[in-house]
């Protein structure tokens, strides 16, 4: 079972050995500049940069920071080789007695700063992430559901496209929970957030909406289209059951009801309208989905 919350707990405090890493090892070079020892192969060596703790960390954790900010990722990069270069020259020049270059120092000063606020930003913004984010199933809780809403209905009009709210409830969740037990519940969970997450387009935000509740935003050319999305998403739950060892697996359905938001239609709107949809998928046996005033069973 994911836990998106001990992963990003885990990735912060890897962020800040890392930066203890970094400083250490800047200790470690002003210690050499002033006792004109020898820094270590690793310091004045060309590739010095991708060969320090922080760079090696920095390296296989990349895609996060770009996948939050791509230009400043590059600055962090940038910053951090500049540093290093210039740290070298002081290295070599103290090594070889000569006075170091002004240019040298502040060049190290400048960069090193801009390297500790760059990886500050980064942080915080790892932190927000992390409270936007459902612990369980590290899908996106409904904090960002309105941009998200409004960012779609914008694409739709502009591409001529349809938004589809879907509201996805598992079916009889409660048993499952009184059958098995809380944890298995959870692990069920986060088995159908996976299906989910896997099966929808990746233009088609989806959250953690409650408890084994869902919303997910539909870019449709037709009402047709939408049904057939609908559809593939309720059969592929009910054909991809939890495995539960032994050659067991526990059956997972869900109901979907789903409904067109108008082009300027509030969001709320919209997903009152899907809500009532979800409700007759229930009431007519579950297992189904609802397009607002058409039931289907899928
Ligand atoms: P229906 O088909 O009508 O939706 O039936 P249901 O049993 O799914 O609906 P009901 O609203 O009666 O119960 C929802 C259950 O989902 C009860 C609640 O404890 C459980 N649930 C909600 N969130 C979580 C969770 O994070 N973990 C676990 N294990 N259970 C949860
Ligand atoms: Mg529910
Ligand atoms: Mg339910």
């Amino acid at each position: 079972m994911p836990d998106f919350s001990s992963q990003i707990a885990n990735f912060i405090s890897e962020l800040d050995a890392a930066v203890e890493a970094h400083m250490d090892w800047s200790r470690r070079v002003l210690r050499c500049a002033v006792l004109r020892t020898s820094p270590g192969e690793d310091v004045v060596d060309p590739l010095a940069h991708s060969l320090c703790g922080f760079g090696r960390w920095f390296a296989s954790n990349r895609k996060h920071f770009q996948k939050h900010d791509a230009p400043g990722t590059r600055r962090l990069d940038a910053v951090h080789q500049t540093m290093h270069d210039a740290v070298r020259s002081i290295c070599l020049d103290g090594m070889a007695g000569r006075p170091g270059q002004g240019t040298d120092l502040e060049a190290f000063e400048r960069t090193q700063s801009e390297l500790i606020s760059l990886l500050a930003e980064f942080k915080t913004h790892f932190f927000a992430s992390a409270v936007r984010h459902d612990p369980l199933t590290g899908l996106p809780l409904r904090y960002g559901i309105k941009d998200e809403f409004t960012q779609v209905q914008k694409s739709c009009r502009r591409y001529k496209t349809q938004l589809y709210v879907g509201i996805i409830d598992a079916d009889h969740f409660k048993r499952i929970n009184d059958s098995y037990g809380h944890s298995v519940g959870d692990v069920a969970l986060c088995h159908l957030a996976d299906t989910l997450r896997r099966i929808v387009r990746p233009n088609e935000p989806l959250f953690r909406f409650g408890g084994e509740e869902f919303l997910l935003l539909m870019q449709c050319r037709t009402r047709e289209a939408a049904a057939i999305a609908a559809q593939r998403i309720v059969r592929t739950v009910r054909s991809a059951p939890l495995p539960m060892g032994q050659g067991d697996a526990l059956s997972l359905t869900i109901t979907m009801g789903l409904a067109r938001a108008g082009n300027d239609e509030a969001m709320a709107d919209a997903v009152e309208r899907a809500d009532k949809a979800l409700y007759a998928g229930k009431e007519a046996g579950r297992d189904r989905y609802v397009i607002a005033d058409e039931v289907a069973t899928a």
